[in-house]
């Protein structure tokens, strides 16, 4: 699907015109109904039109729309950030406000920087962080985020992420990153290390917990900044408020964004207070950086996650779709892999499951038929042949088994 006036740069998975939405359900201009498993890409756990999420912008548009925090503050930029630190725990903790996800990750690179006085930066193979130089140069997911923008941010060195479907075991990648620290960077130089704790883009991977532990030992050993990008995986959507909670260790700093704003652009930087001290006054902000009407936003998105207990939600409804996929996996050998944490659960589809050859084909396939059925679906990974799951975890458990059989129906198709 193209359109005249936007140029090919810009893609589009489901060729669709939508006009509206509510929960779990969108539904398009000829009034067809679908359940909106991409959720904006991660972006509404609350699901959409959230009628609380509604009346508090409602109620702010008529207060303050814009202000700008540099300018002069307002209580609800100060609101978020204590909601955050004190979803956070102990250890005295800051936030700054944005408006992206990807400025929260060029922000928490800038503290980084600024914190130890170094340059470097290791990311990891297959991470997505963002499309922006600094965040297009930290990412690896596929060539398309860096086809033709070259040259990117220097000092940015890529260590390999531990997928172990594909044989890359924790021990294995910590030898691999051992092996970059002894040969090509410094680890005096190393400004941070920013990993996504369950892989996005890159295929949904999950960092094994020792390997989070492995990283969190290097950094301390050496003064580095210890950076979780929970951008995609923040926000209950691993059945953990944050997917740092399932490694047994804390990060020194954590980006957020998308189910922040339960769909109004906010995004969050948030870490240990002497680290985010780093850079001097006046060194962070922006024009639209924690917006009154995006704050009010993130606002009504903490009551109610606590008010239906999204967290819990998100745990069991992982465990309904993960309980499926594992049986379909019983019957449908493309399906390689289950994985994922809570409710950020995908498929990995091979032609074969000795070789594992990727299935970018049939991935295509499954998601047009399934877009056919009522049910829309993202794919990810280097090789497009994953099939990621995203639910609002306001999602019903009976939407849960209609989508669990369209699945079933778009596979059989
Ligand atoms: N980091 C991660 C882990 C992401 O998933 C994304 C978006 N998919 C980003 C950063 C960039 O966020 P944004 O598109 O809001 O800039």
């Amino acid at each position: 699907m193209t359109f005249p006036s936007v140029p090919r740069g810009i893609t589009i998975t489901h060729p669709l015109s939508i006009a509206r939405a509510q929960g779990a359900r969108v539904w398009d201009t000829e009034g067809r109904e679908y359940l909106d498993f991409a959720a904006g890409i991660s972006v509404l756990n609350v699901g959409h039109s959230h009628p609380k999420v509604l009346a508090a912008v409602r109620g702010q548009l008529d207060q303050l729309a814009h202000m700008c925090f540099a300018v002069a503050p307002y209580q609800g930029y100060v609101d978020v950030t204590v909601e955050l630190t004190r979803l956070m725990g102990p250890a005295p903790h800051t936030a700054a406000l944005f408006t992206t996800g990807v400025e929260a990750v060029e922000n928490a690179i800038k503290i980084a920087r600024a914190y130890t006085r170094r340059p470097a930066v290791i990311a990891f193979t297959g991470s997505f962080h963002g499309r922006t130089l600094m965040g297009m140069s930290l990412t690896s997911s596929s060539l398309v985020y860096r086809e033709g923008f070259g040259p990117f941010a220097p000092e940015v060195y890529h260590s390999p992420f531990p997928y172990e479907y594909r044989g890359w075991t924790s021990a294995r990648a910590l030898d691999a990153l051992n092996q970059l620290l002894s040969s090509r960077v410094a680890p005096s130089t190393i400004a941070a290390m920013i990993i996504e704790p369950q892989q996005g883009e890159g295929g949904f991977v999950p960092a094994p917990p020792e390997f989070l532990q492995g990283l969190r030992a290097i950094c301390d050993a050496h003064g580095i900044v210890l950076i979780f990008d929970e951008i995609q995986t923040g926000f209950g959507r691993t059945g953990k408020m944050f997917a740092f909670e399932h490694s047994g260790i804390a990060p020194d700093i954590i980006t957020l964004a998308k189910s922040l704003g339960g769909g109004l652009p906010i995004s969050a930087v948030m870490g240990k207070a002497d680290v985010m001290d780093g850079p001097v006054p006046g060194g962070m902000g922006g024009t639209y950086a924690g917006n009154p009407l995006a704050c009010a936003a993130a606002l009504a998105v903490f009551e109610v996650m606590r008010e239906e207990k999204l967290v819990e939600r998100a745990a069991a409804l992982g465990t309904q779709l993960r309980t499926a996929l594992l049986d379909m996996q019983k019957t449908h050998a493309s399906i390689g892999d289950v994985r994922g944490l809570g409710c950020m659960l995908a498929i990995e589809l091979v032609k074969d499951r000795e070789t594992q050859a990727p299935d970018a084909d049939l991935t295509a396939r499954v998601v047009d038929a399934a877009r056919d059925q009522g049910l829309l679906l993202l794919k990810c990974g280097a090789g497009k042949n994953v099939l990621r799951f995203l639910p609002p975890l306001v999602t019903l458990e009976a939407d849960m088994a209609r989508a669990i059989q369209i699945l079933r129906a778009a596979f059989r198709a």
